[in-house]
């Protein structure tokens, strides 16, 4: 089998672009023929006298253009366009870089003065994870090379001189945040027979080994009340878990929890979906994913809180021992809810999880979940969706996403739906009975049915869209399939400084 690519290793520099002795030079370009900082001397070098060199490349936001350099010791020169020079955020540096190293997947090396559109260390931590994001390519499962797989090896950061000390130390914290979204994109990528309950238990342990694990099984999740999770998780051979993380840094200065939805192949039970419906089904684990690989980057980041993860996982098939639409199934709270669709699962665990997180009274629980097809509707592929009451905290996690580069948008919370969340038989209504069927709401009416098990915590919820994209959608530092979209905003947010 072919190895996932290693990560390039990344280095700073300072100099002239024109003289690095690489395969490619990344050059950065804005739309209205303004050239970024060494593009001008580049193009003076190779008898340019910059733009417009074709009317093909514009330098609109994710175009590219290769040219030879015959008098320049580099191969090559990539020109990456960034659009409007006023939108060249270091969200867009991180876009650029991505698409660069992907548009020259026969390079070795490459030098680039993109962290130099900003002289600030987030410019240069964009870049870095831009490069190391666009360079992976997981080939576990092939036996040939894929010739579209970044042969990138070797990246030079260049940055004035006198910012190389901050450079060097974003490079760094660059490794940990890209390598731990390279770690849940992998999660999420492995096939489902590779990752039933107990193995992704195993995987994630192994991967948290420097934390507190502990796995639950169903006589644990029986004890602990959680029978949503034991009926969502009884139609398959392979019975559900739970994974419990603790991160506890001494000195702390708070606790938070983080749940996951961890639902490893979601056939839709015995309201079973289609064959489309099901393609993508492997990645309804990535919000447990995206909580253990953060967790696991959570020592080396330095971070200073403690951190609790609940991470329900289960295999949701039909079979004989499935649960069923009518079923009433009960909470660690106490609560009953009567299931309406097996395959509306996710919110199901998540309530179990968030109980079992709320009861231990946490400064906040932020939970994440491939949950709805409406937040999809609502937000688009690119983004996740939060639902949120809470103001300080949405306000953090919205601050985390744009640091990050991952889009984030708030739904709101509409207390006039929460009726539709009313049962003839129990606590709850998994989903709701709006008459209109109003399938717009059902992104909300999951967050509104998760808020009744989190107490008077701090709660905030994350649909996860773009944990996943189709084909043909990937879209710079995002590519298509497994994108691991979260990690980097849930580390930023209990990042050291917080
Ligand atoms: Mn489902
Ligand atoms: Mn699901």
């Amino acid at each position: 089998m072919v190895p996932t690519t290693p990560p390039p290793t990344l280095h700073v520099a300072s100099g002239d672009l024109r003289a690095q002795e690489v395969d490619v030079l990344v050059a950065p370009a804005f739309k209205g023929e303004i050239e970024g900082p060494g593009t001008g001397a580049v193009l003076g070098a190779l008898g340019l006298d910059g733009f417009p060199v074709s009317h093909a490349f514009r330098g609109d936001v994710g175009q590219t253009l290769r040219l030879a350099a015959p008098d320049l010791p580099a191969r090559s020169v990539l020109l990456v366009g960034l659009g409007r020079m006023v939108d060249a955020d270091a969200a867009a540096l991180r876009d650029a870089a991505a698409t660069a190293v992907r548009a020259v997947p026969d390079a070795p090396s490459l030098a680039t003065t993109l962290a130099q559109i900003h002289p600030t260390a987030a410019s240069v931590h964009a870049v870095a994870e831009g490069l190391l994001l666009g360079a992976h390519a997981d080939q576990r499962w092939r036996t040939q090379g894929d010739e579209r797989a970044p042969a990138l090896t070797r990246a030079t950061v260049l940055v004035p001189s006198s910012r190389s000390a901050g450079a060097r130390e974003a490079l760094a914290r660059a490794a940990i945040t890209a390598g731990a979204t390279r770690t849940a994109r992998e999660l999420v990528t492995t096939p489902p027979a590779d990752k039933t309950p107990a193995a992704l238990a195993a995987t994630l342990g192994e991967l948290c080994a420097d934390l507190d694990v502990e796995v639950w099984g169903p006589d644990e999740l029986a004890a602990s009340g959680c029978h949503a999770t034991l009926a969502v998780g009884g139609g398959s051979e392979h019975g559900p878990r739970l994974l419990r993380l603790r991160y506890a840094p001494r000195g702390s200065t708070g606790r938070v929890a983080l749940v996951g939805k961890g639902v490893t192949f979601d056939s839709g039970g015995l309201s079973l979906k289609d064959r489309t419906g099901m393609q993508a089904m492997k990645s309804d684990m990535a919000g447990a994913a995206t909580v253990a690989a953060a967790c696991a980057a959570l020592g080396e980041l330095g971070v200073r809180v403690t951190v609790d993860a609940w991470l329900p996982l289960v295999e949701n098939l039909p079979g004989a021992r499935s649960y069923r639409p009518g079923d009433v199934v009960s909470h660690p709270d106490g609560t009953t809810t009567e299931v309406v669709d097996t395959d509306a699962e996710g919110r199901l665990i998540l309530a179990d999880a968030v109980a079992l997180a709320a009861a231990t009274e946490p400064d906040a629980i932020v939970d994440v979940a491939t949950l709805t097809g409406s937040a999809a509707h609502a937000v688009g592929a690119y983004a996740g969706a939060l639902l949120c009451d809470d103001e300080g905290l949405l306000g953090a996690l919205r601050e985390a996403g744009r640091d990050s580069g991952e889009r984030l948008w708030p739904l709101p919370l509409w207390p006039e739906l929460d009726r539709f969340l009313r049962s003839d038989v129990a606590d709850h209504r998994q989903v709701g009975d709006s008459p209109a069927g109003d399938p717009g709401s059902d992104a909300i009416l999951a967050g509104l049915y998760l808020r009744r098990f989190v107490g008077e915590v701090p709660w905030l919820h994350c649909d996860l869209p773009a944990a996943w994209l189709g084909s043909g959608m990937g879209w710079g530092h995002l590519p298509e399939g497994a994108t691991g979209f979260g990690v980097r905003t849930l580390l930023s947010w209990l990042g050291p400084d917080r």
